[in-house]
């Protein structure tokens, strides 16, 4: 995973590389930016994320302009974000944000296997849900494209903690700490359109405990 590409130089206290934290990570984030040149240019697309073993996935309708370009072999960086806490500090040069978050470089490839990709999004997004719904028909599947990034070259970055004031500032009036920040699931909404006899199953009420 360290190359010097991925070698965290800022803060590189702040620096992981082995698999179990980035793992960790990519496991409970569901949402990646994924950054490539197209045409010459910067792009960057955000994007639901899967980890299956050793790769990350992507998947998306096989005409989009991100699927297409990365289904080209072009190089590309993919970074999850996990929001923590504001850290409020008693200067305003201080204050900052506990987060983890992982960059990984290198190209994507197709994967052949898109009936299994899209239950592994299904069940990463609700685990259990896979079993309930109607799956892919031929025709969804060949709108369909999965893309996997090998992990093999990236970097996990982790700020946790206090905020870390000046030594003259820890005197001033002004309150600091961290209001810690997370994002959860709420009481489900079932659609207008659900059928009236059908009751919230176990595998949606589990997300909300
Ligand atoms: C939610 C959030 C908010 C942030 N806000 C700011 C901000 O406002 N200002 C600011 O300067 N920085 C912020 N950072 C930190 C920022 O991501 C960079 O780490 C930092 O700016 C240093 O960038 P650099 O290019 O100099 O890093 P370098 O240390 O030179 O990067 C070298 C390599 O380290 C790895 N790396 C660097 N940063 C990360 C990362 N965050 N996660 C995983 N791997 C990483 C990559 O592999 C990269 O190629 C924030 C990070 C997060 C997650």
């Amino acid at each position: 995973m360290l190359t010097q590409r991925t070698k965290v130089r800022r803060n590189p206290s702040r620096g992981r590389h082995d698999r179990p934290t980035i793992d960790a990570i990519l496991d409970e984030a569901l949402i990646a930016h994924v950054a490539w040149v197209h045409e010459g240019r910067p792009a960057v697309i955000p994007t639901l994320i899967a980890r299956d073993g050793d790769d990350v996935l992507i998947h998306g309708s096989s005409a989009s302009r991100t699927i297409r370009g990365l289904q080209h072999g072009l190089e590309a960086c993919v970074e999850v974000t996990l929001v923590d806490g504001l850290v409020l500090a008693r200067s305003a040069f201080h204050h900052s944000i506990n987060y983890r978050s992982v960059v990984l470089y290198g190209t994507l490839r197709d994967v052949p296997d898109k009936e299994r990709a899209l239950e592994i999004f299904t069940e990463k997004l609700i685990p259990g849900r896979w079993e309930h719904v109607r799956w892919p028909t031929p025709q969804e599947l060949k709108g369909t494209a999965a893309l996997a990034l090998r992990i093999e070259e990236g970097s996990a970055k982790i700020r946790t903690g206090p905020p870390a004031d000046d030594e003259e500032d820890y005197a001033l009036d002004t309150w600091a700490g961290v209001v810690p920040l997370t994002v959860r699931p709420l009481t489900p909404q079932p659609d207008p359109r659900l059928r009236p006899d059908i009751e919230l199953p176990v595998h949606v009420r589990d997300l909300t405990l």
